[in-house]
């Protein structure tokens, strides 16, 4: 009685990741494929046995309502596509997961929940490092105050794209730079570090050094999130170079990872020594909990309301750079359940 998974889209996500997890979960295995590529398709059907009739392609894709094959649809597509694949995977009826970012905009968000809710699926946003025992660590040091109150929190997410995926540097097909696909990051760390939700940001964008590639979406953008009582989180994310360090500094004394937003190799250490914590496959657990929350009928971790609040300090990030003012925020807590 596992859960069967169709993957739409076959990029290097759904490939890389994606499929090896599939091998490995417990409550949910690979049953179908959604692609452009035949090519693609034959050679995953052939390596794991999928059936003829669960191999889509993006315009025979609403067929998949009559497959009771697939219970999970899992959108892996270029953001532009995130909230129409979601939207008709619902209608087929299937449970959905989506890649970061839920969609292009605040609106598009709330036109995917939309669909979800009347179609009475349950939905999951792909947000890995919740399932992560060293990104779950940071946040029992964080929320439970191991160090004292966390007082300052300094975020960086930032990687070298070079010339893959032009997708991501289209404004059209990605909504955004490095904000939407790394900074989110960042976001998600200082709220789930805190337990808090930001009251405010501040942002800029960093300086153009390759306007060629960069005429569309942002370089870096560096900005702070502020929450109650002082406390402050320093982001960082660029397409021109590589950081990958989450620190929290308490009253006490400090925590960190570095790297912390990658799928391996995770180092975490605290100011009383290192983390000793056994690293898992992050997108196996991820679809797994999914799968089980299903099965099981109980919340997931990682809701589509989470999705939308971080597109709404998304959109705030990008106001504040803009304007070169302070954005003040009004996020609306929703209930995100602990283990
Ligand atoms: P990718 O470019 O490798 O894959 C995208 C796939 O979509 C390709 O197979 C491409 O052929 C297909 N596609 C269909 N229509 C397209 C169109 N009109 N334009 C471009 N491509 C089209 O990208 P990816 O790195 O696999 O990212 C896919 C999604 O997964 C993104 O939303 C990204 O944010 C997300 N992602 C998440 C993580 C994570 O750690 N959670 C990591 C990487 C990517």
């Amino acid at each position: 009685n596992k859960l069967g998974v169709a993957l739409v889209g076959l990029g290097k996500y759904a490939t890389g990741e994606l499929i090896p997890s599939l091998q490995i979960t417990q409550n949910c295995y690979l049953a179908g494929l959604v692609s452009g590529s035949e090519e693609k398709k034959l050679k995953y059907q052939q390596e794991f046995g999928l059936k003829d009739e669960s191999l889509y392609s993006y315009d025979d894709f609403d067929r998949i309502a009559d497959n009771p094959d697939i219970d999970i649809v899992y959108v892996v597509l270029p953001n532009f596509m995130h909230a129409e694949y979601c939207i008709r995977a619902a209608r087929a009826g299937k449970h959905v997961i989506c890649e970061k970012p839920l969609a292009m905009n605040v609106d598009e968000c709330y036109r995917v929940a939309e669909a979800v809710r009347q179609a009475n699926v349950r939905f999951s946003m792909g947000y890995r490092l919740h399932f992560d025992p060293f990104n779950q660590e940071m946040m029992r040091l964080g929320q439970k105050e191991v160090f004292g109150p966390v007082k300052k929190l300094e975020l960086l997410d930032s990687m070298d794209i070079g010339t893959e995926t032009p997708w991501r540097v289209d404004r059209e097909r990605a909504g955004g730079g490095p904000l939407v696909n790394n900074g989110i990051y960042c976001i998600q760390a200082a709220i789930y570090i805190t337990g808090k939700l930001p009251v405010a940001v501040e942002a800029r964008f960093a300086p153009v050094t390759n306007p060629d590639r960069f005429s569309e979406v942002e370089e870096g953008v560096i900005w702070t999130m502020f929450f109650e009582d002082g406390v402050t989180a320093h982001c960082e994310t660029s397409y021109s170079k590589n950081q990958n360090l989450m620190r929290a500094e308490g009253s006490e004394g400090w925590f960190e990872l570095n790297p912390a937003y990658e799928y391996k190799g995770l180092v975490g250490r605290t100011s009383s020594g290192a983390m000793d914590i056994e690293p898992v496959k992050q997108q196996a657990r991820q679809m797994d909990d999914f799968a089980r929350c299903i099965i099981e009928n109980t919340e997931t971790r990682v809701p589509i309301e989470m999705g939308i609040r971080d597109m709404q300090i998304i959109e705030a990030v990008y106001a504040s750079a803009r304007a070169g003012d302070r954005v003040e925020l009004h996020l609306e807590a929703f209930e995100n359940l602990p283990e």
